[in-house]
């Protein structure tokens, strides 16, 4: 039997009622197969503001820290709306991200079948389904290089005078590239084999080492079938064709647009997972791609599935137990596939739903079966 240690940040609004569900779930995994799940709940967010006066107090990150993965909710609302920058809530997810060195964000756009009417896509472009990792650079690139502002005296070809000068500069090293292409091609082992990396090798200097670097780590990876897209082209075929892709990797710029790009071929923002990582054998940090949801926290209306989802990435990524995680996605398609959904996801309005507590039990249940 082994032991894992998750630290458990639910944050603020919709937060504390999801992480309970996956927990509940982590629970059912430990019954089942046989390991040990102890959960240590920490603060983040705006209930630490409130509690302890800063978004992510130093005992969170040290327990972060000593455990295998860490299980967020989502932090944020309406009463720290009026801090500054540094003092609100989402200062805590830097703060995480720095804190654990997490350079790979995993998001998953999946489109259950049983979910179609929720994309906005054409029926026939998803009736198979979609199923896309992107794997995104988060540490890196043009939103942490240098930046800045000047005054120039140049004037435009046609006189005009430039005024104030903004730069943000991209750069990316080899080892950066390196460590993500890795993330890319590892994940792709572990699904369909494909690896697409979006770039714009066409104009940026960054890109051309990106593609240089990959022709080098693609020689340890022979079972994986890679091919290159330029940025622009990518965002019109993952329209046009989403069930080609299996896994992108990417800068973070054309990580970040990219990533919420395929989530919206999903249609439901409750179902969308992701996983950020560091280096090899440090704790990963599972969390829902929606944010705290102000406007139904507290009513058990919450759609947990995305957290439950989020675990399911936990148990691949951080905890070596990728059966049991693929099993909890199944059950995730079994409720579906009875016909059971929470409000977010009913088919029209009026049509019955089940609570956040209800639609984890159907979960559990159909685990336990497989
Ligand atoms: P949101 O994702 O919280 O909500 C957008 C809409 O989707 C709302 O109508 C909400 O009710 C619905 N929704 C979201 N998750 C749902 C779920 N699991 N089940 C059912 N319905 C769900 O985005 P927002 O309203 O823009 O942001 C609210 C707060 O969350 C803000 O303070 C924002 O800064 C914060 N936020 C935090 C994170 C994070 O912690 N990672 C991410 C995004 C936003």
């Amino acid at each position: 039997m082994t032991k894992y240690k998750i630290a458990v940040i639910p944050g603020d609004g919709i937060g504390p009622e999801v992480t309970a569900s996956a927990c509940e779930v982590l629970q059912a995994v430990g019954r089942k197969s046989g390991h040990a799940f102890s959960f240590t709940e920490v603060m983040a967010g705006g209930i630490a503001i409130d509690t302890c006066g800063e978004p992510l107090p130093k005992d969170t990150l040290r327990t972060a820290r000593e455990s295998d993965a860490v299980l967020l909710g989502a932090v944020g609302g309406p009463n720290w709306d009026n801090l500054p920058g540094d003092a609100r809530p989402e200062a805590a997810l830097l703060g995480l991200r720095k804190g654990l060195g997490l350079f790979a964000n995993l998001r998953l756009a999946v489109l259950f079948p049983e979910l179609k009417e929720a994309s906005p896509l054409r029926p026939d472009l998803v009736k198979d389904g979609v199923d896309i990792l992107i794997v995104r650079e988060l540490t890196g690139g043009i939103y942490f290089g240098k930046r800045g502002r000047e005054k120039k005296r140049e004037k435009l070809d046609d006189g005009t005078p430039k005024g104030v000068e903004a730069f943000d500069v991209e750069c990316y090293c080899e080892a950066e590239i390196e460590r993500i292409l890795r993330v890319g091609f590892n994940s792709a082992m572990q699904r369909r084999k494909r690896l697409t990396v979006v770039d714009k090798a066409n104009i940026l200097e960054t890109s051309r080492l990106w593609r240089q670097v990959t022709e080098k780590v693609k020689t340890e990876y022979p079972e994986v079938d890679v091919d290159f897209m330029y940025v622009d082209n990518a965002s019109m075929q993952l329209l046009r064709r989403p069930k080609d892709f299996d896994v992108i990797v990417t800068s973070n710029m054309f990580g970040d647009i990219l990533s919420d790009e395929a989530g919206m071929i999903t249609g439901s923002i409750g179902m969308l997972p992701s996983a950020s990582l560091g280096t090899p054998g440090t704790p990963g940090m599972y969390e829902p791609v929606h944010g705290s949801a102000p406007d139904i926290a507290g009513q058990g209306i919450a759609n947990p599935l995305a957290t439950i989802l989020s675990a399911a990435m936990m148990l691949r990524y951080s905890l070596g137990l990728p059966r049991e995680g693929a099993k909890i996605e199944e059950a995730v398609e079994n409720v579906l596939a009875k016909g059971f959904r929470t409000a977010d996801i009913v088919e029209k309005k009026g049509d019955a739903f089940l609570g956040t507590k209800e639609i984890t039990e159907k979960v559990i249940s159909e685990y336990e079966k497989l």
